[in-house]
């Protein structure tokens, strides 16, 4: 019998059915794409429109839109935090905390959102001035995998602020085992901050034991080394402070004048200051950068005369003329029947004050008192000694 009739007519039937399928998936793709179209401009009309009240400082009604934007795809989400740190930014923190309080109290909120809104709620409070509450905040924050490492950071921001120095040691360790950051020397800073509480409480023993901490924990703390010179300074035992602070060379040498009078005391007391003159200008060998030349002339008028320490620093002028050694030279030559002279050391005194001893090479804040926690940028060890440039004479590194 002939079959060929039958598996024809089930071949039509067969692409019959396939057209019909194609037919249908087109006509729900094209639907869909229209729905979307019509909730996507919708979603941009009423962006725009909260754009627009943004930018006609009419800022309630521009909250209202953006939280409904939100609320009606969670997606959109960065929207509305993005409008929080404008907030902040111009300083109105309550506004802010207003529109995380709100994004919060939505029933349709999305766990997985939550700890992401909790993180610029404790923006606010910690820009507020509210670090209690911040502080439990990112403690619970902490717990969440995701943002732990920002609850973390802004954790070791806090307990720096209110000088809970334990607890910035603690945070500290967690957030460089958990978020694989190196971060020994701000960790050692912590050790350096509570050594230096517990000195002026007069427990010297725990504050050497956590300078000699600090120490382990970052090699390179200069301020650790001076912590313990200036602890066995205290105990009378200067060759133990020479070592301690002569490590500052090794550790960054660029902190040498830090360490100068310190030094100075130690040899003073075991009447052996030339010991200490030849070092610093071995020191000077080394790093030419440093600006020794005003210690080294004072401690060589104490230690030889005047006409030596005229002498060297006459020299080094030559080589590197700065205002600071013309001051100290000038105040070397002056004598007291030299009438008109003794205005110049003020003269150029008040020019050094326009350029300060110390400065951040982070942000540029300039001092003449040393601070290891920049006033201006919060950066630990940013501010240094100026160094002397060839070119340019004195400046910062
Ligand atoms: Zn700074």
């Amino acid at each position: 019998m002939d079959f060929s009739f039958l598996s024809n007519f089930l071949l039509w039937q067969w692409a019959l059915l396939l057209v019909i399928l194609w037919l249908f998936v087109q006509w729900l793709s094209s639907r869909y794409k229209n729905r979307y179209r019509k909730r996507h401009l919708r979603f941009s009309h009423d962006y725009f429109q909260g754009l627009n009240y943004l930018l006609n400082d009419e800022q309630d009604k521009a909250l209202e839109i953006f939280l409904q934007l939100v609320e009606a795809d969670w997606k959109t989400i960065d929207t509305g935090l993005a409008l929080g740190n404008i907030f902040r930014r111009k300083g109105e923190i309550d506004k802010a905390i207003k529109l995380h309080h709100d994004l919060l109290s939505r029933p349709s909120l999305p766990a997985e959102y939550k700890s992401k809104i909790l993180l610029e709620l404790g923006r606010d409070y910690l820009l507020a001035g509210w670090l209690d509450r911040a502080e439990g905040l990112f403690t619970d924050i902490a717990k969440d995998d995701v943002y732990a490492c920002d609850a973390l950071h802004y954790l070791m921001d806090i307990y720096q602020k209110e000088q809970e120095w334990r607890a910035a040691i603690d945070t500290g360790w967690e957030y460089q085992k958990l978020c694989k950051k190196d971060e020994r020397p701000l960790i050692a800073q912590f050790h350096c901050s509570l050594s230096e509480k517990l000195l002026k409480q007069n427990n010297r023993s725990d504050a050497e034991a956590l300078a000699a901490q600090a120490l382990s924990v970052d090699p390179g703390c200069v301020r650790a080394s001076i912590i313990l010179g200036e602890i066995a300074i205290q105990d009378r035992q200067y060759q133990k402070a020479i070592i301690l602070l002569q490590q500052v060379e090794q550790q960054n040498s660029v902190y040498i004048p830090l360490v100068i009078d310190k030094l100075a005391e130690c040899y003073r007391e075991q009447s052996d200051l030339k010991t200490l003159i030849a070092y610093l200008r071995g020191v000077e060998n080394r790093t030419e950068k440093l600006d020794l030349a005003s210690a080294l002339a004072r401690l060589i008028y104490e230690a030889y005369d005047k006409s030596s320490a005229v002498e060297y620093l006459s020299a080094r002028m030559l080589v590197n003329p700065t205002l600071d050694g013309m001051n100290t030279l000038l105040e070397l030559k002056t004598t007291e029947d030299d009438t008109a002279q003794n205005f110049m050391p003020q003269i150029v005194k008040n020019l050094l004050k326009k350029q300060p001893m110390y400065q951040c090479h982070k942000c540029g804040y300039a001092a003449n008192t040393h601070y290891w926690l920049c006033p201006g940028c919060q950066t630990w060890s940013g501010m240094r000694p100026r160094i002397i440039n060839n070119k340019t004479g004195l400046m910062y590194e």
